[in-house]
């Protein structure tokens, strides 16, 4: 494409990591190592975790929240499948319970400065300006971003307000 983001044949990509079950942070952590080994794909850098309590009834577990950075030479389809495929793994585990909240939830939140409004996979991620618990983690691996239609990433930022985001101390 020859579009900024892309150097080498590899495109930077970015991913909002999620869990809120089931050991949440063991989660996310594992879910690291899994990107790292996602198909013609490096994990770059990561984030550290972050806790955020439930904004929806206060009896939801708080969620743990993280971001990665990627450099693949996957296309956008194939990289969303690999994603869905961990996530797929992760929710295996436990008690089973259909509909029940999920252990890992991996979003794609930027493919290089491709911008799609296709449904089965929008980019840059539509939540991505908006939530804290996606633009602090982010800010923290790839400060001088700036998300495609949308502005500098310090600057979504500091329009929403980061209180109750808390960075977990790392696991020894
Ligand atoms: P949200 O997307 O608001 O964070 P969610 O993560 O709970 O909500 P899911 O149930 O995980 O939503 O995903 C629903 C659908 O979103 C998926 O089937 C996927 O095809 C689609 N989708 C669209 N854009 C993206 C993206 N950038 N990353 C991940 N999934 C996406
Ligand atoms: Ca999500
Ligand atoms: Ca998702």
């Amino acid at each position: 494409m020859g579009a900024p983001g892309v150097s080498g044949g590899s495109v930077r990509a970015y991913v909002g990591l999620g869990a809120n079950l089931d050991d949440p942070a063991a989660h996310v952590r594992r879910a690291f190592e899994d990107l790292g080994r996602i198909a013609a794909t490096r994990c770059v850098s990561r984030s550290r975790l972050y806790r955020n309590p439930p904004m929806g009834p206060a009896d939801q577990p708080d969620y743990v929240n993280a971001a990665a950075a990627l450099d693949t030479r996957l296309p956008p389809p194939e990289l969303l499948a690999a994603l869905q495929a961990i996530e797929r793994a992760h929710g295996r585990t436990r008690d089973g319970v259909r509909w029940g909240p999920r252990t890992l939830d991996l979003d794609l939140l930027l493919y290089g400065d491709l911008e799609s409004d296709d449904p089965r996979l929008t980019l840059p991620h539509p939540g991505l300006h908006r939530r804290a618990f996606v633009l602090y983690p982010l800010l923290e691996i790839a400060p001088g971003l700036a998300i495609p239609g949308r502005g500098p990433l310090a600057a979504l930022a500091a329009a929403v307000p980061g209180t109750g985001l808390q960075a977990l101390a790392e696991s020894p």
